[in-house]
């Protein structure tokens, strides 16, 4: 498996503030809050939500919160996965947008649509850094706006 790290970029001034840059201006229009995904969609997820004027809920991975708002099991390439929503982070009716660096099956961002659902908000949007397009994540992902700025 190949994996594609953007460690590089968010240590690059110019390149991070760019790329944040852009995944603001591509948030739709009536965007409420910004979701970031733990661990490198907090990175950008709070730099775009601080950019935007918007708040962040985060979506967890397991074993950090105190109180679980709710809780998701997906699969991965190899294994399982669960993240998790803090309690009083997204409300009824908030439109968000999910933020992350890399989309590659797409399962991490339907997990998080399921937690953004149970909370009762909507997903407005994904934006990321990179689209690993072979993988198909938009076949697992229908009726999803999804910005990628690259595609690989
Ligand atoms: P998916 O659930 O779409 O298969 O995988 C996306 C999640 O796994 C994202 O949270 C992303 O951070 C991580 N991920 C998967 N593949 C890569 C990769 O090649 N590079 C990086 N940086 N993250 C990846």
């Amino acid at each position: 498996m190949l994996f594609r790290d953007i460690s590089p970029v968010l240590a690059d001034p110019a390149a991070f503030r760019v790329l944040t840059d852009a995944l603001v201006a591509g948030l739709p229009a009536g965007t409420d809050a910004v979701v970031g995904i733990e661990a490198r969609g907090f990175i950008l997820g709070a730099a775009v939500a601080y950019a935007a004027g918007l708040g962040l809920a985060t979506v967890r991975k397991p074993g950090k919160l105190p109180v679980v708002r709710h809780r998701v099991s997906y699969s991965l390439e190899y294994g399982t996965a669960t993240l998790e929503l803090p309690e009083d982070t997204i409300r009824s009716g908030e439109r968000v947008v999910i933020v992350d660096d890399v989309l590659a099956t797409g399962g991490t961002v339907a997990a998080t649509q399921e937690l953004v659902e149970h909370a009762g908000g909507v997903v407005a949007g994904v934006s990321v850094i990179l689209e690993l397009a072979a993988l198909k994540a938009r076949d697992r992902l229908p009726g999803l706006d999804i910005t990628a700025l690259l595609t690989a």
